[in-house]
């Protein structure tokens, strides 16, 4: 990445760590992808073990090869939904169960410039336990996700973000929805629409539950 534009990308990821801890969020800056993964290997292994962490469908997360460092963590067991071999019935209930795992990481579809948390979700598991369950909840967020404001993070979800893991997820999913045509959100009805629920998360009640390690590369969508 070009000095000036690592550069911005700190200074701009300072700012929304500042209206985090406003939040009663944590947040911490990494230049690279690799520091990322080293920060979220950090963060979970100074909580008190035994830990379980829940895996979950994330683009960003995945992409890092996180899964197998966190499943190789002493006194982590990671609860894997994709694990091979399990059933969609076996998976749909690890996901369950995961909603009162230890340690939730995943990414966020989009932050604001004052530290809002924007996503949406398909079957909400994702999402319900960024709003409870897990003691912590890492996100690890590309600055590529920043949105001045609410409205326009959930245009750039919409833009973006939606039809990007409609085109990851149409064919393994057998999706028939309009964006997977023409690569445009159309706000649909389809029978398999993996859009259904908007959160916006604005604080948190227990102090640091939440923490954001804001990436200065580019991840996921
Ligand atoms: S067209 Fe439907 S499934 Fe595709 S991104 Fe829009 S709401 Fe989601």
């Amino acid at each position: 990445m070009d000095a000036p534009v690592l550069k911005q990308r700190e200074k701009l990821a300072g700012h929304i760590i500042q209206h985090l801890g406003k939040r009663k969020m944590d947040g911490s800056f990494a230049p690279t992808a690799a520091e990322a993964k080293a920060q979220v290997l950090r963060l979970i292994g100074a909580m008190k073990t035994p830990t379980s962490v829940i895996r979950c469908g994330s683009e960003t997360v995945g992409g890092l090869g996180l899964w197998a460092d966190i499943a190789a963590l002493s006194g982590v067991t990671l609860m894997d939904p994709y694990a091979p071999g399990l059933s969609k019935e076996q998976g749909a209930e690890v996901r369950r169960q995961g909603l009162l795992a230890d340690v939730l990481v995943a990414s966020s579809n989009a932050i604001t410039m004052d530290g809002r948390l924007v996503n949406l979700d398909g079957t909400g598991n994702r999402v319900a336990g960024m709003l409870f369950g897990p003691k912590k909840v890492i996100l690890v967020v590309g600055m590529n996700k920043v949105a001045q404001d609410v409205a326009a993070a959930q245009d750039r979800v919409r833009a973006y973000a939606a039809p990007a893991n409609n085109m990851r997820l149409g064919e393994a999913y057998g999706l028939k929805n309009p964006c997977l045509e023409d690569g445009r959100c159309h706000q649909c009805m389809s029978e398999t629409k993996i859009c259904n629920i908007w959160t916006i998360i604005e604080g948190q009640a227990v102090r640091g539950r939440i923490h954001v390690v804001l990436v200065a590369e580019d991840l996921g969508y």
